[in-house]
């Protein structure tokens, strides 16, 4: 492993960081009235070297991030993946699914019903079946990908009928927001959708999931009842580029 320059200061707050916040994560689902195990710490491991994975996963992570495709392939080999789930969370263009289906365990990102029918077209051909989450875009931002609020119901009623895509549940990522109140309206409202959803029984559709929560405001979105938090800078420390 002479290919990095390992940063011992940075490997031993990783290691801290994970424990603190796993436990954390813990007590704050059984505060929200959930069981100790219900909410699932995902590590997100965009822009970050192996070496500091792998004390996270050393530690007991199970669950990791990455944004782009070519970054996750480029490092997964160097990653101790066994029995450790991989999402892809980041925007992903049609032309990349080809390169990640089959490569990771979920898309969380699933933001059209473009990109689904491309998912389920290669996933079909291979003969497998690719778990993903539909993202919304809760604050309706222009600059964010994701599916429009009011036009959720509709595009997971036509991601139904696909063969080869299952959708599991819903990822949300929040406008920036001046506080934890602001942020916890957000969470409520794709809560509120996925219970909708959940109430509608679409065949395919599975409402089990809800990934919502990063580093500044994962206690809220537990609090409104996401089951996926995906925390990166405070596990990793703040990241210098992206
Ligand atoms: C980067 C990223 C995160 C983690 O962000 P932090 O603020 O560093 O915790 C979570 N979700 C998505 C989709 C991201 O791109």
């Amino acid at each position: 492993m002479g290919k990095y320059i390992i940063d011992e200061e940075r490997l031993k707050a990783v290691g801290e960081n994970y424990r603190r916040i796993s436990d954390e994560v813990r007590e704050l689902a059984v505060k929200a009235g959930r069981s100790e195990g219900d909410v699932r710490l995902m590590c997100v491991t965009k822009t970050v070297e192996p070496p500091y994975i792998n004390e996270a996963l050393r530690l007991g992570a199970d669950l990791i991030g990455e944004n782009r495709v070519q970054e996750f392939l480029g490092k997964k080999d160097e990653l101790e993946l066994s029995d450790v789930q991989a999402h892809l969370i980041g925007h992903l263009q049609t032309n990349k699914v080809r390169q990640i289906v089959g490569e990771v365990d979920m898309i969380e990102s699933v933001s059209s019903f473009k990109l689904a029918k491309e998912i389920s077209r290669v996933s079909s051909a291979r003969g497998i079946v690719t778990d993903c989450l539909a993202e919304v875009n809760i604050g309706r931002e222009e600059s964010k990908s994701g599916i429009m609020p009011e036009e959720l119901f509709e595009t997971l009623a036509m991601i139904s009928e696909l063969p080869g895509i299952r959708i599991r549940g819903l990822m949300a990522i929040p406008p920036i927001c001046g506080d934890m109140d602001e942020a916890r309206r957000y969470f409520a409202a794709v809560r509120q959708y996925f219970i909708d959803i959940k109430d509608k029984k679409l065949d395919n559709i599975n409402m089990e999931l809800l990934s919502m929560g990063m580093s500044a405001d994962y206690p809220a979105a537990i609090a409104e009842g996401s089951n996926i938090v995906r925390v990166g800078s405070a596990i990793f420390g703040a990241r210098r580029y992206y």
